[in-house]
């Protein structure tokens, strides 16, 4: 038996070494690495300057506590404000801590104005992590049955429908924010539309709401720009961060500008952990190799590839619903759920994962060449028209729950 806690449901597959974007096994089996860690590997496996950077720090210092200067989360965050065109970085240790702090950023903000009982819009399907209050902003029953009573102060509406926040507007006098995943990565690969979020935007500004956009899972050049509401052109008020920020490494940044600067004073948020010099080497690496190797550019190309390589490889084919993404996030959408494809992809030597039941998702790290794009689209493709084969569509199709 054993004694690791039986909270995930694993495949029985050991990875011992990783170079780019590709993964051996301890029997020494190669697989294309088509997920990255769920979008934690940003530079895949073993990036040289990565490594090297990290174990430099190592040997100088891995800790040292906030009560003291950290020159390398100064670093760190001088470059997150460069490149998400905001002010303060707070940094944690993971995606659940970046919203958990986002959270506490709204409700503070509305206390400052006199709102005793401050509500959140939040969105159906969106994933904001697993503490009492992200799973209480989540939009799965699933991930909150059992775990009641709930966080109180969100309010839920569908995404990509702004009458219903409109209405929410109207009725709900307590609302001081907006919680939106852009693109929701554990709810299926939802890409928000880019008019929606301007409309969005427009009514934050009316309210003086803050616009909050959880960019933990599509943030970071995934798209092809590093974060999604840089497609629509305006910045937000807060942006949680985590996942590929640092290459690997576990860390967390809630990132705040325009109404929500200055909201945390001193004392009222911290992090034992969060922004130590090893996680803060990662960030900066990170994100000085992402821009000085081009990856923002290469992930829009190699991620369209992908999406028109799935299209042409998938064409006509029963029970395919929708091949959708932007740059390197990508989804495919089944008719009918389809986990046992991740089985089926390892076979094939391919890593991949399956959301929402049936929607196969794609994150691979921005270092994919275009050859290696080919090689993924190759290996899945016919497993999953094999799938589609061997298997029956979902009597009545899933399609009314959507
Ligand atoms: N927000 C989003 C959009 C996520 O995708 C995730 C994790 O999948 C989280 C928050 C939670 O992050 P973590 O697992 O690091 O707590």
């Amino acid at each position: 038996m054993s004694h690791v806690m039986n909270t995930y449901a694993r495949q029985p597959v050991a990875f011992v070494r990783g170079q780019g974007v590709w993964l051996w096994d301890e029997a020494g089996r190669k697989y294309l690495d088509g997920l990255a860690g769920i979008a934690v590997n940003t530079l895949g496996h073993n990036h040289p300057r990565l490594t090297r950077a990290l174990s430099e720090q190592i040997g100088r210092l891995i800790h040292v506590s906030n009560l003291f200067r950290i020159p390398e989360q100064e670093a760190a965050a001088d470059r997150i404000a460069e490149i998400t065109g905001l002010d303060e970085v707070f940094f944690c240790n993971s995606g659940l801590e970046a919203n958990e702090a986002a959270i506490k950023i709204a409700r503070k903000y509305g206390h400052d104005r006199g709102i005793q009982e401050p509500a959140i819009v939040v969105m159906e399907k969106a994933f904001h992590g697993r503490s009492l209050a992200t799973l209480s902003a989540t939009g799965s029953r699933k991930v909150q049955a059992g775990f009641e009573p709930l966080v109180q102060g969100f309010v839920r509406v569908p995404l990509n429908d702004l009458d219903a926040v409109r209405q929410v507007a109207a009725h709900n006098k307590n609302v001081v924010a907006v919680f939106v995943e852009p693109i929701q990565g554990e709810g299926g690969i939802n890409v928000s539309r880019i008019e929606y979020l301007r409309g969005l935007k427009a009514l934050c500004e009316a309210h003086e709401w803050l616009f909050m956009s959880d960019e933990v899972q599509c943030g970071l050049g995934r798209t092809g720009r590093w974060f999604v509401y840089q497609h629509a052109g305006f910045l937000p008020d807060v942006v949680p961060l985590a996942k590929g920020l640092a290459g690997g490494v576990p860390v967390g940044a809630c990132v705040t500008g325009g109404r929500a600067r200055g909201v945390l004073k001193p004392g009222n948020h911290g992090s034992t952990f969060g922004g130590n010099p090893l996680a803060m080497t990662g960030v900066a690496t990170t994100i000085d190799t992402v821009r000085d190797e081009g990856l923002l550019a290469s992930a829009a190309r190699v991620g369209a590839a992908i999406r028109d390589g799935l299209a042409a490889a998938l064409k006509g084919a029963a029970g395919v619903v929708e091949i959708r993404g932007m740059g390197l996030m990508i989804g495919i959408e089944l008719d009918r759920p389809c986990g046992e494809l991740v089985k089926a992809a390892l076979d094939a030597g391919l890593v991949i994962n399956v959301t929402a039941e049936r929607v196969v998702r794609l994150l691979p790290a921005l270092v994919i060449s275009e050859t290696e794009a080919r090689e993924l689209v190759e290996r899945l493709a016919p497993r999953v028209k094999q799938f589609l084969a061997q298997s029956t569509p979902a009597q009545p199709p899933l399609a009314a729950a959507r």
